[in-house]
């Protein structure tokens, strides 16, 4: 089965796409995490990108379709959440060919539904863990008191270099802009499932587990 995860920055793409990894065995592909990744070891690319992402614009649809090409070739078993991917029309349209060459397709786009006011509260209070990807909020799930990952242990806890005022107002945009139109992409499909991001995680969790199910 293979999934997108849509919504806005902050909407718990990542932390559901996580829990789908632990429970399902899935594999989650973040163009956000690859495009870090790139930054953080500065390759060309991520020197290229460091700039765009710290803006909160998007990336070039050709760079991000690189990185889910390389990740997808070879790779007919599926099993993909595809998070933060695709962001616009042109990588939606790629993503539907990079499937069908492999012999696969899409089992259901999952549109995580969120408020702005929860959005902007949920990403200035949140951090995650440099090691193992923990997600920590620091109202809902804070950082433990003993300063240490309760998942894998280091003490490494970080914020993302875009998660201010200033670059999250440009982030909405573009996700306005340009990714929202995929919700209407994906209906007109049949593939559309909306599920309400704003309670519990747990709850989300489960709301997700049922529409899956029903794929
Ligand atoms: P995310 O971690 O998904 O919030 O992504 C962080 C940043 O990476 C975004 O604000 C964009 O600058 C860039 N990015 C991630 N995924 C994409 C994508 N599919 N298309 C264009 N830019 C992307």
């Amino acid at each position: 089965m293979n999934i997108i995860l849509i919504g806005p920055p902050g909407a718990g793409k990542g932390t559901q796409a996580r829990h789908l990894v632990e429970t399902r065995g899935m594999i989650q592909l973040s163009t956000g995490d690859m495009l870090r990744e790139a930054k953080a070891s500065g390759t060309e690319m991520g020197k290229r990108v460091a700039e765009v992402m710290a803006r909160g614009d998007l990336v070039t649809d050709e760079i991000v379709i690189g990185l889910i090409r390389e990740r997808i070739e070879g790779k007919p078993g599926g099993g993909f959440i595809f998070d933060g991917f695709p962001r616009t029309l042109a990588q939606a349209d790629a993503l539907g060919e990079l499937l069908a060459a492999t012999g696969q397709r899409l089992d259901a786009a999952v549109e995580l539904e969120v408020d702005d006011d929860e959005l902007v509260a949920r990403i200035t209070a949140r951090s995650t863990c440099g090691n193992c990807g923990e997600v920590y909020n620091d109202i809902t799930r804070p950082q433990p008191e003993d300063g240490k990952c309760s998942t894998c242990g280091a003490s490494d806890f970080q914020r993302r270099a875009d998660d201010n005022e200033d670059s999250l107002r440009n982030r909405l945009m573009e996700y306005y802009k340009k990714t929202s139109p995929l919700i209407g992409y994906y209906h007109a499909k049949g593939l559309l499932r909306k599920v309400d991001g704003l309670g519990e995680i747990s709850a989300v969790q489960a709301a997700i587990a049922d529409v899956l199910d029903k794929a």
